[in-house]
């Protein structure tokens, strides 16, 4: 009999139900928000400290980007790629222009399709310099995470992603993070097209590419005549304290994939490509019906705008201060966590050792204190609020977490 109340109980048991159950989410059904604040169905706040993953770069009900999507929905919802609409062609041109290093922009979906994207394109690139099919590796790093398609779930080199799904695609091969000296033992027997990596991991644990290593990886591109790809779909688009990721490394990459926080809620992915590959794949090569889809790209195109701007920048250094002040000062009431690391506002705070698994227990006391909150495994506690989260709210915040975390222990 189909479930008619709308309680959150009834409506949870209707996913318990009917969706293939992939997902565990926390017994809670959200109903709106605003700013770095949340309510659910029954009426009760949350401070939003997870950002839907680090996508709602600008909080919720931006007036910026509620205006540009209401504005679009009045005029045209979809045209696909057969016709031209503005937004996705000034788009482009924006993301070019901002990126400093590319010049052509496939517009889709997705994190994984954007990857998709430059996994073919490296395959394409390779394949028009003449290198057999066996000639075309991508390295990857352990603790990497670059979606659940198929192919990039091979690129995502962590097991617990893969299994039950083989047979795989082949032209992977997979290194230890941060390991200059595997990389370049692997560049020596040959055969590599490509690198790509998060200049920081975020799945596999908040963990950023050690000093130097992203420019070492360049140099071994450069010196083998292989690409640098860079996934900076949770890293990028200011999460860091700038635009790209990558800035902070002061390295030009072939080709940049984003998504997340590129549509602050909207699904959109972008993979930006510099002059090596801009001219590779050519008509009929690949392609999509939504991507680029109008409502998306007229979204985008605020929050790119946004996200670049200096005052959000800003934000980012003076929050994520704060936001690592206030867990080293509960650490040192509480000593729950082994190392706080990350990059302006994308935090992981491992747990020690005796707390090693419990970071889902302790996502659940701090909903229950009105905070919602990331894992990134089971041994990380994640932080990737909105960038424009305020004093007050991150004040609330962690307030909140300093509850949960002593219920946490006392338990
Ligand atoms: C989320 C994520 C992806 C996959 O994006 P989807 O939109 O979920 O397909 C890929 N790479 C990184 C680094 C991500 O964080």
């Amino acid at each position: 009999m189909p479930l008619q109340d709308s309680s959150s109980t009834s409506l949870t048991e209707l996913g318990q139900r009917y969706w293939l159950p992939v997902y565990k989410p926390r017994e809670l059904v959200l109903d709106h928000g605003k700013g770095a604040r949340l309510w659910d169905t029954q009426g009760r706040e949350y401070v939003d400290f997870g950002a839907g993953i680090a996508v709602n770069a600008l909080g919720h009900q931006d007036p910026d980007l509620l205006a540009a999507l209401t504005a679009q929905a009045h005029k045209l919802w979809h045209s696909s790629n057969v016709f031209y609409t503005e937004p996705p062609l000034r788009l482009a041109e924006e993301l070019v222009l901002a990126s400093g290093f590319a010049e052509r922009v496939f517009l889709c979906n997705s994190g994984a399709e954007a990857n998709e994207a430059a996994i073919k394109l490296v395959r394409k690139w390779a394949a028009s310099q003449g290198r057999p099919p066996e000639q075309r590796t991508i390295i990857t790093f352990t603790g990497s995470f670059h979606g659940r398609t198929l192919a990039t779930v091979t690129a995502t080199a962590q097991p617990k992603y893969q299994e039950g799904y083989e047979p795989l695609p082949s032209g992977f091969r997979y290194l230890k993070f941060n390991d200059a000296g595997s990389l370049e033992k692997a560049f020596t027997e040959g055969g590599i097209a490509a690198v790509m990596l998060e200049p920081v991991q975020g799945e596999g644990g908040v963990v950023p590419a050690a000093p130097g290593f992203l420019q070492r990886v360049r140099q071994l591109c450069d010196a083998h005549d292989a690409l640098l790809v860079l996934d900076e779909i949770q890293c990028g688009m200011g999460r860091t304290g700038t635009l790209f990721a990558h800035a902070h490394d002061a390295v030009r990459p072939d080709i940049v994939t984003l998504a997340k926080a590129l549509g602050c809620g909207f699904p959109i992915g972008a993979m930006l490509a510099g002059p090596k590959v801009a001219e590779v794949m050519q008509y009929g090569s690949h392609g999509t019906t939504f991507g680029g889809n109008p409502m998306a790209a007229a979204v985008a195109r605020v929050a790119l705008a946004k996200l670049a701007s200096p005052a959000v920048q800003i934000n980012v250094v003076r929050q994520a201060q704060a936001l690592r002040t206030g867990l080293d000062q509960i650490n040192k009431e509480l000593g729950l966590f082994a190392e706080v690391r990350g990059r302006g506002l994308m935090i992981g705070a491992v747990l020690r050792d005796a707390y090693q698994g419990r970071a889902g227990a302790i996502l659940d006391h701090a909903a229950n204190h009105g905070l919602l909150l990331l894992q990134a495994g089971p041994d990380v506690l994640r932080f990737v609020p909105p960038l424009t989260i305020t004093d007050e709210e991150l004040h609330a915040g962690l307030e909140r977490l300093h509850a949960a975390l002593q219920d946490f222990v006392a338990a």
